[in-house]
């Protein structure tokens, strides 16, 4: 997308600092969605940097719940669809569910059975990977329901958190990096 264009796309993110607690400073992407120029440079960007062909995956997932506010974007775009990876207890039955480990206790995310179909290759797609557990549950989600995970693709990365290294050997891509 050029540089200056990255900056822009960059200038519309918003950091918190002590948001949503103390010690986390929060990296918030709405002022890029807001921004119609934004918005268009930043799924340019996602399609430009994908981490593998488009012809090599059959869908996007997308978590819950920054992920679902681009993914369909990106997927339309690409002419693939969009399977939905919630919170538990959203969707209706049947479900298929995966648990991971939070800082305090453990969160599920599912999926509706039927909606990755065997084989089927993945692209899973958030706003940002910090400790890169929610990304990891996701994967192994897909692949619980005999789904492949194709890639990852993320906007933010947060560096000195290595979330990028539990994913396994799994291409990915993020446009930014950040502390
Ligand atoms: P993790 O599982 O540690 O990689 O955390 C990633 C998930 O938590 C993503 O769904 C993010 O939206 C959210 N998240 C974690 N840290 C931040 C942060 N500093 N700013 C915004 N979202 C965050």
């Amino acid at each position: 997308i050029g540089q200056d264009n990255a900056d822009y796309l960059v200038s519309r993110i918003r950091s918190i600092p002590g948001f949503p607690k103390e010690g986390i400073n929060f990296r918030d992407f709405m002022p890029v969605l807001a921004d119609a120029k934004a918005f268009a440079l930043m799924l340019d960007a996602l399609e430009q940097a994908l981490p593998v062909p488009a012809d090599d995956f059959d869908a996007i997932a997308g978590l819950e719940a920054r992920g679902f506010l681009f993914g369909p974007a990106l997927a339309a775009r690409l002419g693939k669809g969009f399977i939905a990876v919630r919170k538990a207890g959203k969707l209706p039955p049947e479900t298929i569910g995966e648990s991971y480990a939070l800082e305090y206790g453990t969160a599920t995310i599912e999926i509706e059975s039927g909606m990755v179909t065997p084989g089927e290759r993945v692209l899973i797609v958030d706003d940002l990977i910090a400790t890169g557990g929610t990304a990891k549950a996701a994967a192994d989600l897909i692949r619980r329901a005999h789904g492949e995970v194709a890639g990852f693709s993320f906007v933010m990365e947060l560096i000195g958190l290595d979330g990028l290294a539990v994913l396994g050997d799994v291409p990915s891509s993020t446009l930014v990096t950040m502390p």
